[in-house]
């Protein structure tokens, strides 16, 4: 087993030492400076993200860049071709250019504590594109290679983006958002409003809006259909300003970014926005802590049997071990990423799909790991009882009231 010294693997790839450590961080690796080693393993993960992005050993020309934006949505019409994620950062530099400073400034770290990628979710009224913007993030940012062939739905996705990794919790509405923090989970660490420019803010907007201050997620307004002629992007920020929310052209916070899911003008920007905001919450999870994660999604697959969809948050998951949820215990018999492939180990941050519950965990239920079987059969025990004592305290108090009551 090999290792390498960030400096030096910067080097033979021809890339800077921050984006290295913008990587790693995106990976969840921890380090002390560029001059740490880390893993061949990583190594090969490293030079995989370069070459989805394309930016291995090449100056892409801005004046390329801008080509290509302009000839994607003429692409995208014909075919989903996965052309725009080789035109990374660079497009539009102007505005690059203050997460690059505050990257800078950051930098290096050297906390213990990793950073881990950020998990974002899109809330928004019917019809403004939330489902639409997913598919353009996910056409361009995903690199194909689910296994097979097949397209799995697993309820998130993760994208590689020029600023690192960027989770998506793939079930757009406030269902999937609520019922998991009804039940005390918050697996969404940003969220992005989707508002439709040609038609401002709607009931569901606003209630959007209020699941994301009561959950104390910070937002980013994504104006969609700015493609649209009679888009009027103007309208939805002075509407947001009489929620009291100020956009930050107005002199306030908010961040408000002009996009189109049909052409893809201001989705590079968008996911720069997430990668600022989600460095200034300076997200952290330790893979080496107990692991801790939340369900977003169980199904029953005919041939597989019950596949979960998991976020990792704390710890990392390794096939093998044994997972409670509620009152039900499993084994990871087998553990996908997202895009299918079959991975050994998952870190924080990394929604993965799991073979080896018995039956359908609830969304938003939490997830712990157990040391062995003996232990996971204990705490599903413990659970059972504590449970029937609730009911059979319910019972008595019920029974009491009738008798009170009298016949
Ligand atoms: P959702 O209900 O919020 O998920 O909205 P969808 O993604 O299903 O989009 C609703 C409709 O708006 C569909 O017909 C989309 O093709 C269309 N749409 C979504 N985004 C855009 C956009 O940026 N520009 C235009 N012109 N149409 C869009
Ligand atoms: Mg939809």
């Amino acid at each position: 087993m090999s290792k390498v010294r960030i400096y030096t693997l910067a080097k033979d790839l021809g890339v800077e030492n921050q984006r290295m450590l913008e990587i790693l961080d995106g990976l969840g690796v921890s380090y002390k400076s560029v001059s740490s080693t880390i893993e061949e393993e990583t190594v090969d993960l490293i030079k995989q993200i370069l070459a989805e992005e394309g930016t291995e050993g090449t100056e892409t020309a801005p004046e390329a860049v801008a080509a290509e934006a302009e000839a994607a949505p003429a692409v995208a019409a014909t075919a989903p071709v996965v052309s725009a994620p080789e035109a990374p950062a660079t497009a539009g530099s102007d505005d690059v250019a203050p997460v690059a400073v505050a990257a800078e400034a950051a930098a290096p770290a050297t906390a213990e504590i990793p950073h881990r990628a950020p998990v974002v979710t899109i809330m928004g009224h019917v019809d403004h594109g939330k489902t639409s913007l997913l598919d353009y993030i996910r056409k361009t940012k995903v690199a194909a290679k689910e296994a097979g062939g097949i397209t799995q739905h697993v309820g998130a996705f993760e994208a590689q983006t020029s600023k690192g990794r960027i989770v998506f919790i793939d079930t757009p509405g406030h269902e999937a958002f609520t019922t998991i923090r009804a039940r005390g989970a918050n697996v969404a660490d940003i969220a992005i409003i989707v508002i439709a420019a040609d038609d401002s803010l709607m009931p569901q907007t606003r209630e959007a809006i209020a699941h994301a201050q009561a959950a104390k997620v910070p937002m980013i307004i994504a104006i969609n259909k700015v493609d649209l002629p009679q888009a009027d992007p103007d309208r939805v920020k002075t509407d947001l300003t009489q929620l009291n929310l100020v956009p930050e052209e107005y002199g306030g916070d908010l961040v408000v970014v002009p996009v189109s899911a049909k052409t893809g003008e201001g989705v590079e920007e968008l996911l720069e926005y997430i990668s600022l905001t989600a460095e200034l919450e300076d997200l952290r999870a330790d893979p080496k802590a107990a692991f801790g994660g939340v369900v977003i999604e169980g199904r029953v697959d005919r041939q597989q049997g019950v596949l979960t969809t998991v976020m990792v948050q704390e710890g990392t998951l390794h096939v093998g071990d044994f997972l409670v949820v509620g009152e039900n215990y499993g084994k990871i018999k087998a553990m996908n990423d997202s895009n299918g492939a079959r991975i050994k180990e998952a870190g924080p941050s990394t929604p993965v799909q799991i073979l080896g519950f018995s039956d359908v965990p609830n969304s938003g239920e939490k997830v712990a790991s157990a040391k062995n079987e003996h232990a996971a059969r204990e705490v599903v025990a413990s659970r059972q009882s504590d449970r029937r004592d609730i009911e059979d305290a319910r019972v008595q108090r019920r029974k009491t009231l009738e008798e009170m009551m009298g016949p």
